[in-house]
């Protein structure tokens, strides 16, 4: 009998680790740059927030959720996003007694029962931000320039943003009137999936990735040519402040994304490939999900960004990823009297602040392998002689040179080079 991972997770191995260290490193380090905060919340939450919060009818709480009743009766689902446990912080924690609006940014695991594909798990990675409590188009342009400059700072490069406005509670009704009455004329001829959507969520009839579909949505009525006075405005202010940063953007009428609260800005970040789960960042303003959620009306916007699929495209496009240029010592030995004294340097080493490995008893050669196996940057050797003369050779293993060092000064010759 052996065990298998379970369907769509990924164990990360210790030679995967460096894109993991890289991407959380400038996630940490963009956000900052950005004056936002580092958020946590748990990893399972009351399954009532994610109904209410993402939506009853969206695909998520549908079809994709984690939900189970724990052994004392209570409902719970694993966290499958990050903006409702994060609007449920603000509410319970009183966020909007700070001054604001509040900039937050998280790295956090998700969940969601979907078919494992690439770039497609069922518990997944993401770097995601809000800016809570201002409603004004500039903090929009905002985070969709903190995922851009993230995405640049780690090396991607031929990315597309494309946008688009949903309108609010004010325009979306007619909106939606219009797209049904289109929508009720090709009734027949649409995917069975969307014959769902038309009754139960039409703005999801412009997601549809069936092929039967694609002219359908070509033709149908566009929610930016039916915006209220200020959600134009917005959008237009959107599109200007881009244009200051100099983010080039496309407009996608199909644009709509898989979560009930967004309203007004809708944007995705995608990599060149076509026709794959592509999407890196997607996100958007949800100005009435706080009330939603029983907060005061608050407005919000924010992305989530999957790292998986940032660290797929990292390597489809062979970025490099820089290593650590720190040192780390193998401590060598030949003899028992020597192993003992490697050992107290193994020691005296990292204490001293020194990265240090006691090798494996071996032959020398097999013990100098090893040390490049482990991509140490100096060996130490020990055997009698040098035990005798209370030194050790030290081996440069970068620049294949090789010095006696005494021992007491063994600490020192490292940390002076650090
Ligand atoms: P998709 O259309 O690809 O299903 P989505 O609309 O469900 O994406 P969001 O909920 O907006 O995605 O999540 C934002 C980002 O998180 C996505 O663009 C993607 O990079 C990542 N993501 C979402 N679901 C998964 C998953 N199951 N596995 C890996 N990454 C994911
Ligand atoms: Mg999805």
């Amino acid at each position: 009998m052996t065990y298998q991972a379970p369907r769509g997770t990924l164990d990360i191995l210790p030679e995967d680790q460096k894109y993991w260290r890289y991407v959380e490193h400038h996630a940490s380090e963009v956000a900052a740059r950005f004056g936002f905060q580092r958020i946590d919340t748990p990893a399972f939450e009351d399954a009532e927030l994610f109904e209410r919060g993402v939506g009853d009818t969206t695909d998520i709480v549908e079809k994709e959720t984690y939900t189970f009743t724990d052994r004392g009766g209570d409902r719970v689902t694993l966290r499958p996003e990050g903006t409702a446990p994060v609007c449920r912080a603000y509410i319970q924690h009183g966020l909007h007694n700070l001054p604001q609006p509040v900039r937050l940014f998280y790295i956090w695991t998700g969940f969601r029962y979907e078919r494992p594909q690439a770039g497609r798990y069922r518990q997944f990675n993401q770097f995601g931000i809000e800016i809570i409590g201002e409603p004004d188009a500039s903090v929009d342009a905002e985070v969709i320039e903190v995922g851009w400059r993230f995405l640049e700072a780690v090396g991607l490069s031929d990315l597309t943003l494309t946008v688009n406005s949903i309108g609010d509670a004010q325009c979306r009704p007619g909106y939606m009137e219009e797209l049904k009455a289109f929508y009720r004329g090709h009734a027949e001829e649409i995917c069975d999936d969307c014959k769902r959507r038309l009754v139960r969520n039409p703005l999801r009839l412009l997601d549809c990735k069936n092929n039967i579909c694609q002219p359908f949505i070509a033709d149908a009525p566009q929610s930016a040519q039916h915006l209220c006075d200020e959600c134009s405005a917005h959008w237009d202010d959107l599109q200007s402040y881009l244009k200051g940063i100099g983010l080039e953007f496309e407009i996608d009428h199909k644009l709509v994304r898989g979560l009930d609260y967004y309203t007004r800005t809708v944007f995705e970040i995608s990599p060149p490939e076509e026709g794959r789960t592509a999407t890196i960042v997607g996100g958007g303003r949800y100005d009435g999900l706080i009330e939603q959620l029983g907060g005061k009306s608050t407005p919000g916007i924010g992305y989530g960004m999957g790292l998986e699929r940032v660290i797929e495209n990292l390597k489809r496009q062979e970025v490099p990823i820089p290593e650590p240029e720190s040192i780390s010592v193998l401590v060598a030995h030949l003899g028992d009297p020597a192993k003992v004294e490697a050992v107290r340097l193994a020691s005296e080493l990292r204490t001293g602040g020194v990265t240090s490995i006691l090798s494996p008893s071996r032959g020398l050669r097999s013990q100098l392998r090893y040390a490049n196996t482990q991509n140490c940057t100096h060996a130490v050797i020990l055997g009698d002689d040098e035990l005798a003369k209370g030194v050790a050779m030290v081996r440069d293993l970068r620049h294949s040179e090789q010095s006696e060092v005494p021992l007491d000064s063994l600490v020192t010759s490292f940390t002076s080079q650090q």
